[in-house]
């Protein structure tokens, strides 16, 4: 083996050669869309003397309703207090199991749990990841008094929402997608925000909508959203008689502020999302055991996430030893998600740990890398490049 500068500057990193960012790529980098206007509003917030319960919320609402095509939007404090109300609306209760997908975060779980619920979980699609319909199907069938079906729209790929919807009108539940990660994706043309019986997106700080800390849950059903209002409130119709236990599940008015700064320009942000996609898939093609987690031809992802999916045996590397690589190169990555939920701790007393193989591979091959709104093409190509100089020295990389 030679040592001529060439063949160091092709080396990775994790065995002498130069790191592709030597200050470091972070996962995801906040930046506010446009401070100056934010200031303004955050200015009004201020000077109308009114932190909760006041005119930005309703605007934020209002925005996010045009953008997403639906009647409904209801603003809460985050997306996990969305679910638990929606939830509890659905008629979750006396611990009647809840259906949804182990591959997702693991508050698609506790929003089941909180709201009185059991989690039943179900397997992933192999090719996107996604909540598998016909899994979904089965394990309804089996469980006792199901009560709602629950999915995910994973790092912004839409469902099988047609098949899902079919899935849980056969079952007689109502359908809730954790759509945390969807806020801008789209189903055949149609904006994610517009199935089921409700919607509900996250805008905390690893998002593509950003409020700070937020939620917006997104309904066609007039019923729902008035219940929440209430819900969101204490369950609270106004005169202090609550309704029913509800929670404070409000958001601030400093919070929508935010939250509307960053709608502005959203459709554009996405789109540039996907381009930075297509050239980190460009540079990539042909690796072995390396595919994208990519929506189905004619959606649109968010790509909340930049996720690989590696066949460790065909890479050479597995999603661990990849990310090893990858930190000597100084970029970021993350395991999202793994564990998947039914091996988590926190659902051990379910006994369902060993209830979805090919979840567990999933889960196994997945590596998220970073990518974020104001990222330029020459950074996601260098990160893609990076990839492509690790692989040939996979056998050498174990062996370190
Ligand atoms: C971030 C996230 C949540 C939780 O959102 P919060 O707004 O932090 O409550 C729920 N589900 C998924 C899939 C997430 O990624």
């Amino acid at each position: 083996m030679t040592t001529d500068t060439t063949d160091t500057l092709d080396l990775p990193a994790a065995l002498g050669g130069t790191p592709a960012f030597p200050d470091g790529l972070p996962l995801t980098r906040v930046r506010v869309p446009d401070r100056a206007a934010l200031l303004e509003r955050l200015g009004t917030v201020l000077d109308s003397g009114q932190l909760t319960n006041g005119r930005t919320v309703a605007e934020l609402e209002e925005a996010a309703a045009e953008l997403l095509e639906v009647p409904h939007v209801v603003a809460v404090s985050n997306c996990t207090t969305g679910l638990m109300l929606v939830l509890q609306a659905a008629g979750v209760d006396d611990r009647r199991p809840v259906v949804m997908p182990g591959f997702t975060f693991s508050a698609t779980a506790h929003a089941a749990h909180w709201a009185g619920g059991t989690p039943v979980f179900a397997e992933a699609r192999e090719q996107d990841i996604t909540l598998d319909p016909e899994d979904a199907a089965a394990r309804l069938a089996a469980a006792d008094r199901p009560a709602a079906l629950m999915a995910t729209h994973v790092y912004g790929t839409p469902c099988q929402v047609e098949r899902l919807q079919e899935v849980a009108d056969a079952a007689g539940v109502p359908l809730v997608y954790d759509s945390a990660h969807g806020f801008g994706s789209r189903r055949r043309g149609v904006p994610i925000g517009t199935f089921g019986y409700a919607e509900v997106f996250s805008l905390s700080p690893t998002k593509v909508v950003v409020a700070g800390e937020g939620g917006l849950v997104a309904t066609r059903d007039a019923d729902l959203a008035r219940r929440l209002r209430t819900a969101r409130d204490y369950g609270n119709p106004g005169d202090y008689d609550t309704l029913f236990p509800g929670l404070n599940a409000r958001m601030s008015e400093l919070h929508a502020a935010v939250g509307l700064n960053w709608l502005a320009g959203l459709p554009e942000r996405v789109a540039h999302r996907s381009a930075l996609v297509k050239e980190f898939a460009a540079v990539t093609a042909g690796l072995p055991g390396l595919r994208l987690a990519l929506p189905e031809e004619g959606d649109t992802s968010t790509f909340k996430d930049l996720t690989l999916i590696l066949d460790a045996a065909a890479f050479g590397l597995t999603s661990r030893q990849l990310a090893d690589a990858l930190r000597a190169e100084g970029i970021d990555s993350r395991r999202y998600f793994h564990p998947p939920v039914q091996r988590q701790r926190a659902y051990a007393h379910l006994g369902q740990a060993e209830s979805l193989p090919l979840t567990d591979r999933l889960a196994e091959s997945v590596l998220t890398v970073p990518l974020w709104s104001q990222m330029d093409a020459a950074t996601v190509r260098r990160i893609a490049d990076a990839v492509v100089r690790i692989q040939p020295y996979a056998e050498r990389l174990r062996a370190a």
